[in-house]
């Protein structure tokens, strides 16, 4: 059985300075404590503010994420974190794959898997993410696109506790544009197949407070995986005050 309650997460990117940092998470912990969601709801700040957030947002419902993880569990990487040092700082799940470390950064699948090894093996939950490009849409390519990547990217002792896919389409992020409510809905019906059962599938792609009832709403979808909106925390209560 899928779990039950739906998971919105929120990936801060590179942005925050402490004092930032410490206001968001204030507000959220705040309004999570006041106004409980019904859904799992988890944040991911960048590296530098993780503890600080991790402080504030202790008791409050509200999990702890990060951005990434290094393959190795230490050593000599220059300017990495390790999955063990995440999972240290009270980190639950570590966002692995995302398009704008795939694009910036060169991240192969295979990076991405060993990745994922290294976010078990340190008790840590991966959200992959995987995504077709704008052209790769228009070509009719985007479920071999993401069927690859998805292949390409699980390591093998998958099981749904210990991974969250997030549908992104590279289009959508950050750009306003969102794809049908059936596109999304025959996207992850097609993918569910190709994971361990159970797993939840979330949709990411400026997810805001106007369209997340729409999104949320559809049966194929257990959560969202939101940018730009996850900044502010009203927005954010109100994408998560949408779950179903
Ligand atoms: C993301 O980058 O994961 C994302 C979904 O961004 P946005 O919500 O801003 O489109």
């Amino acid at each position: 059985m899928r779990e039950k309650r739906q998971l919105v997460a929120g990936n801060w990117k590179m942005n925050g300075l402490l004092e930032d940092g410490r206001a968001l998470a204030r507000d959220l912990g705040r309004l999570a404590r006041e106004n409980p969601p019904p859904c799992e709801l988890l944040v991911c700040p960048p590296a530098t503010l993780l503890f600080v957030v991790g402080e504030i947002l202790a008791g409050s419902g509200v999990a702890l994420g990060a951005q990434d993880c290094h393959a190795a569990p230490k050593g000599a990487h220059t300017g990495d974190v390790s999955a063990p040092m995440l999972a240290d700082l009270g980190c639950r799940y570590v966002i692995l794959g995302h398009s704008e470390r795939r694009s910036y950064h060169g991240e192969s699948n295979e990076a991405v898997r060993e990745k994922m090894v290294a976010a078990w093996e340190a008790g840590l939950a991966a959200i992959l993410c995987v995504g077709e490009r704008e052209e790769e849409r228009a070509s009719g390519r985007a479920f071999a696109v993401v069927k690859s990547q998805i292949q390409g990217s699980i390591a093998q002792s998958a099981a749904a506790p210990r991974l969250v896919l997030a549908y992104e389409p590279v289009w959508a992020i950050g750009t306003g544009l969102v794809p049908s409510m059936a596109d999304i809905s025959e996207m992850h019906a097609a993918i569910r197949p190709l994971l361990p059962s159970a797993t939840r599938i979330l949709y990411g792609g400026s997810v805001n407070p106007k369209n997340a009832a729409e999104i949320l709403a559809l049966s194929e979808v257990d959560g969202a995986l939101v940018g730009g909106a996850s900044l502010k925390a009203k927005d954010f209560m109100a994408i998560a005050g949408a779950c179903r």
